[in-house]
């Protein structure tokens, strides 16, 4: 086990130099508390769990602290933002503090976010608010017990700090932890800038550093773009499968790593709606449920434009057309597991898009529909099910069908409800739990925040004194208009 000022860095991403980011020092926030801090986050970095109590770990958050010899850094990037591309983003509020290698050789980024004012801040103060900190810790930490790729979170910190958004509030930190905070915007940036020999080096830190196995491709960058291409379909593909909506799907938001980035007013579907729009300034719901795979291919689309100085287009544009396919495969293979379905059968896509669209026109929770469905055999889970849905006899002719598909299933009703518990989680990471949790820590208790955070940490296992966290929301919770600004 370390402790915070005995790991270790190589910076990777730091020694590209000056054309890629700008050396600023954090701007401390006053009097900081810590919020709340992720265990298995601090164990990526070796660090043991009583590092939550080292004061370091709150003036590392806050600001007031930073590792003698890194000097931390705000990144360059751009970014087509709702399809309009912004010239220059970069991290207006956030820096690279360190890049930490750990025990076991992995990279690991530490970045704050809400660090104070740099080059690249527009017209924003450089800092963040606590409850849009606390929906990213939430979200990054609760993304990952499901298994989908995502930055993580290491802690929150509040202060006594004062910001104004749609209200006075206070300013917070996160410290957020990902292998690169490389997206295809920062590709952008050199690209329409024309500057290539950065764009080059750019090439260069992504090959080696990131995706060694592409370098000894014919075509090392047609290779990083099928890798590029095949993790964000799979990422996409369980944003799909696990009803994740991101919300803001700017290029500048998509990592390069193919993880769940940058999250800001992000929701997990309550009642299943297509077409849901999670983030309140989307007017016409670009990045609504239903888009995000066209989104993820636009966006791949975008990247795949910078590397045209270096890969002939049909090439790209051969590997862009996989994308499709790929993020089909990754969909089904997850909806069979939540399904419960064995093997792979031909009519298994128009099965999953027929339940779909019958839970399209209802109101049938989405998270609870799969956990209900493995708990009794079949036919039983079927016929409780059935209520919740308007059209019962398209769910009836659904539901006959389901049967069927089921009928040469060996496995006892106890193999197969641990097989579907597993992948169904019970409790959901809901907008009106993180409602509660960020309202309490505004009126500074930390308890329903911590107790949240504690309990979505095993969300596939039913826990005793839980079951208010496995309910569907009351009605003050279902339509929360969650403000983009952050
Ligand atoms: P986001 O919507 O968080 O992905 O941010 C988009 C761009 O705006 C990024 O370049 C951010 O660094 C920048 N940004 C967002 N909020 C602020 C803020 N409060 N101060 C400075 N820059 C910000
Ligand atoms: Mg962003």
């Amino acid at each position: 086990m370390k402790r915070l000022d005995t790991l270790e860095f190589e910076p990777r991403f730091a020694r590209l130099g000056d054309a890629f980011s700008a050396v600023i020092k954090p701007s401390a926030i006053a009097q900081p508390l810590l919020v709340i801090c992720s265990q298995s986050a601090l164990a990526l970095l070796d660090l043991p769990a009583s590092t939550a109590e080292d004061p370091r770990l709150l003036q590392l958050a806050s600001g007031e602290w930073h590792w003698p010899n890194v000097a931390p850094r705000a990144m360059v990037y751009s970014g087509h933002q709702f399809g309009g591309y912004t010239p220059r983003l970069g991290d207006g509020r956030g820096l690279l503090l360190g890049e930490v290698v750990n025990n076991a050789g992995e990279h690991w980024d530490v970045h704050l976010k809400g660090a104070g004012l740099t080059p690249f801040s527009r017209t924003g103060d450089g800092r963040a608010v606590l409850r849009s900190s606390i929906r990213e810790f939430l979200a990054s930490e609760y993304l990952h017990t499901l298994g989908i790729a995502t930055s993580r979170a290491l802690c929150v910190a509040d202060s006594k700090t004062m910001v104004w958004r749609e209200q006075r509030e206070t300013a917070a930190t996160l410290i957020r932890l990902a292998p690169s905070h490389i997206r295809f915007g920062h590709f952008e940036y050199f690209y329409y800038n024309q500057k290539n020999a950065e764009l080059e080096q750019l090439h260069a830190h992504v090959l080696n550093d990131l995706y060694p196995e592409c370098l000894s491709a014919d075509e090392p960058l047609a290779a990083l773009l099928s890798a590029v291409v095949k993790r964000t379909a799979e990422t996409i593909a369980l944003w799909q499968a696990y009803g994740f909506c991101h919300g803001v799907m700017n290029t500048d938001n998509m990592s390069i790593l193919g993880l769940t980035f940058d999250f800001g007013p992000y929701a997990f579907l309550d009642d299943f709606k297509q077409a849901h729009i999670c983030n309140h300034s989307d007017h016409h719901g670009r990045y609504a449920f239903n888009q995000q795979v066209a989104m993820g291919y636009w966006n791949l689309t975008a990247f795949a434009e910078t590397l045209t100085r270096h890969v002939a287009v049909e090439r790209l544009q051969e590997i862009l057309d996989g994308y499709a396919a790929i993020q089909q495969q990754a969909y089904l293979t997850a909806m069979r597991a939540r399904l419960g379905l064995r093997g792979e059968q031909e009519g298994d896509a128009l099965l999953v898009d027929k339940l779909l669209a019958q839970m399209d026109h209802s109101a049938v929770d989405y998270t609870l529909f799969f956990r209900h469905l493995g708990e009794l055999p079949v036919a039983e889970a079927l016929a409780k099910l059935r209520d919740d849905f308007i059209n019962r006899a398209a769910f009836d002719e659904w539901s006959a069908e389901f049967i069927a598909r089921n009928a040469d299933d060996p496995r006892s009703q106890e193999q197969r409800r641990a097989q579907m518990h597993a992948v169904n989680p019970l409790y959901m990471l809901r907008n009106y739990l993180i409602q509660i949790a960020i309202e309490a820590a505004e009126d500074g208790d930390y308890a329903p925040l911590h107790r949240l955070h504690q309990v979505l940490s095993s969300p596939f296992t039913e826990q005793e004194g839980c079951a208010e966290y496995a309910q569907r929301p009351p009605d003050w919770g279902k339509h929360l208009s969650i403000s983009c600004s952050s």
